[in-house]
């Protein structure tokens, strides 16, 4: 396994190593993430600005030791700048001009992904939850918005990133923060018990099920981001496979099946 390479942001100033446009590239909690550009390579890279707080050198710190992994988001550099009065660290990632996984199941809202496709983006993300889990880091944050693509087209790669929730974990249940997005949140995560890394597992079954039919399997009845039937139904393990989506997926599967 590679070595983790400890962080050290510049002082210098980024203008000397980057020119920063204006062209976003998406939004988050934090504020935009936007374009810039390598002045010695030329490479177009994303700039994401956080106040540098001991929560943000964490995110930033975690992310970067898991750069070893392909399937992650590459840190380029990480600058420590004065903004409007601010210290903050500006974070140059590759530019993962593809977009977000979120995109691509809202254009296929029609058809959703066939198991062959599916497939496909589960193994990118579940290699890049394994390395994680390897080197006692959860994220804690998986959903499709975090999940990007290199490229536009079929050879874009997918890749994780916004390392804002994850923590590191011991050998035991050490987690106890109930950090989540509500649609890919574990029930272990809900309740007071402490809980583990494996509750990425049950985030990558939620997308596995959204991939495959184009909804999630908790929601609230109500429009609302989540209600207490909806964390009961969670805490239960309580979804469904109604036919009118399900009964085309099998069809699929079968298709495949046959083929082997
Ligand atoms: P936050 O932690 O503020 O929520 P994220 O790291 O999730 O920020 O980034 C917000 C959005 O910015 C992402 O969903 C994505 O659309 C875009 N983005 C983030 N990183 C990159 C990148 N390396 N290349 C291109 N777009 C990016």
């Amino acid at each position: 396994m590679a070595v983790a390479r400890p962080l050290l942001p510049k002082k210098t100033s980024i203008s000397e190593d980057y020119n920063l446009t204006n062209h976003v590239l998406g939004l988050g909690i934090n504020g935009k993430v936007v374009e810039c550009v390598n002045k010695k390579t030329n490479e177009k890279c994303a700039l994401k600005v956080l106040q540098d707080t001991p929560k943000a050198r964490r995110e930033v710190d975690l992310h970067y030791r898991s750069c070893a992994c392909p399937q992650i988001v590459q840190i380029r550099d990480v600058f420590e700048n004065m903004l409007s009065g601010k210290r903050c660290l500006l974070v140059v990632m590759e530019c993962m001009s593809g977009g977000e996984l979120f995109n691509r199941i809202q254009e296929r809202a029609d058809s959703a992904f066939n198991e062959r496709e599916a497939a496909q983006i589960v193994r990118s993300i579940a290699t890049a939850i394994s390395y994680l889990h390897n080197i006692n880091i959860a994220h804690r944050d998986l959903k499709p918005e975090n999940l990007l693509y290199t490229s536009s087209g079929p050879d874009g790669a997918l890749k994780l990133t916004d390392f804002g929730f994850a923590k590191e974990v011991g050998v035991n249940k050490s987690l106890q923060t109930p950090c989540y997005t509500p649609y890919y949140v574990a029930p272990e995560v809900l309740g007071q018990e402490k809980y583990d890394k494996s509750c990425d597992l049950w985030s990558l079954g939620v997308i596995t099920y959204i991939l495959l039919c184009g909804y999630p399997p908790f929601y609230s009845n109500h429009g609302a981001p989540i209600s207490p039937g909806m964390k009961q139904r969670i805490r239960d393990g309580q979804y469904d496979f109604p036919t009118a989506e399900w009964a085309t997926s099998r069809r699929t599967l079968k298709i495949l099946l046959d083929d082997c």
